[in-house]
């Protein structure tokens, strides 16, 4: 039953972040993260009611999908290498979250037009501009963004981040703040609506739900401790 106690626990503090900023009711989607839980786990949130899911390896998710019911919806959220891309556009994932490169939104495109489809994908942004970490900066999106939005067979849906680790939720929020800002500004530029706001984890969706969330990325908080090391989202 601790998954779905969990679960309740969730939805109800999206819920209340949620009436706080003044948002609609059910504006913000929770994606499970499962990444490293098996699949008896996934089932378990399965029969609460959750279908939406996230996992950070390729490999991981093609394993669990088909053990789980076909109403399932998957994000990749992490890393994806271009060599990877035919295989994770065969899978039938929803969504792509972490294109990080030109030159992969470009392998992504053009692999999607081979294929016959529309590949649907989230822009990651190294929104503290961290010198190690995944993700376009800030101004170098600006630069790109005609690129980006010429791109047939790509449907940009959005911008997602993984903030610097802060020591409280609160310090989240200047960066959720500035991934927001950043969309409207390319929002303002056109063509794309840029629906999708991916952002906040375990320990500060609520402060992202705030700071305009349409997507919370939630594994331990749901599952537990992840019990064998996983590669840390940035990696
Ligand atoms: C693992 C992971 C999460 C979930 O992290 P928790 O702290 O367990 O909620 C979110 N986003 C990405 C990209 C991840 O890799």
């Amino acid at each position: 039953m601790y998954i779905q106690d969990q679960l309740r626990e969730i939805r109800a503090a999206i819920a209340a972040a949620e009436a706080r900023a003044g948002r609609a009711a059910g504006s913000v989607s929770l994606l499970a993260v499962s990444k490293t839980f098996p699949a008896e786990d996934v089932q378990q949130a399965y029969d609460d009611g959750q279908r939406l899911f996230g996992e950070n390896r390729l490999q991981e998710a093609m394993e669990k999908m088909p053990a789980l019911p076909p109403d399932c919806r998957w994000h990749l959220i992490g890393p994806l290498q271009r060599n990877k891309v035919r295989k994770a556009l065969e899978q039938g994932l929803e969504l792509i979250e972490a294109v990080d490169s030109l030159r992969l939104a470009e392998t992504i495109s053009r692999i999607a037009g081979e294929l016959g489809c529309t590949a649907r994908i989230l822009l990651e942004v190294n929104i503290d501009a961290e010198p190690t970490k995944h993700g376009f900066r800030p101004e170098e999106l600006e630069e790109i963004w005609p690129q980006l939005t010429a791109l047939p067979s790509l449907e940009i849906r959005g911008l997602m981040c993984i903030p610097a680790p802060a020591p409280t939720p609160e310090g989240s929020r200047p960066a959720f703040r500035a991934l927001r800002l950043l969309a409207e500004q390319l929002r303002a530029r056109g063509p794309l609506p840029l629906p999708e706001l991916s952002m906040g984890m375990s320990h500060d969706f609520p402060i992202a739900v705030e700071e305009g969330a349409t997507i919370v990325r939630v594994g331990s908080a749901i599952f537990g401790k992840r019990s064998y090391p996983a590669p840390p989202p940035s990696a």
